[in-house]
């Protein structure tokens, strides 16, 4: 039996998850993401983690977003383009000159080149596994999709 692929679901939340936690902390910053089969392990920095975002808040903030049901849309940019309309291209290598944008409508626009759902109500329920202080600014969230 072929399993379905959790990729596209797990991919479309982890740009959510970063969009909260830009928000809500200061000097947010990605430092490594790992898509696996079943789970994502998401490593960043802030400056302070704020005493409010917990597993519970951040798992009830992404599935409040995925509940609106928004149309997510790729589409390609020039390197300049990109830069023009403020998307990040610090980790992206500069040999890459057509840039593909994922826009999570209304909710957050990153370069990505990986897999996404068309609309959030794709997804099933976003689940925190593990969110874990790593060092003095740097943190760890394993999250998966839990599809019941
Ligand atoms: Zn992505």
């Amino acid at each position: 039996m072929n399993k379905v692929s959790l990729t596209p679901q797990l991919h479309t939340s982890e740009h959510i998850l970063g969009q909260i936690l830009d928000k809500m902390c200061n000097g947010f910053k990605t430092t490594s993401l790992e898509i696996r089969d079943d789970d994502v392990r998401y490593d960043f920095k802030v400056d302070t983690m704020p005493e409010n975002v917990t597993k519970e808040l951040l798992e009830a903030k992404v599935n409040a977003i995925i509940s609106k049901n928004i149309p997510v849309e790729i589409s390609e940019f020039s390197r300049q383009e990109a830069e023009e309309i403020g998307i990040d291209l610090s980790i992206v290598p500069r040999s890459v000159e057509v840039i593909r944008i994922v826009d999570i409508k209304g909710v957050n626009k990153q370069a990505c080149a990986g897999e996404h759902v068309k609309n959030t109500s794709d997804i099933s329920k976003f689940e925190i596994v593990k969110f874990v202080k790593k060092g003095s600014n740097s943190y760890q969230i394993v999250s998966k999709i839990n599809s019941m």
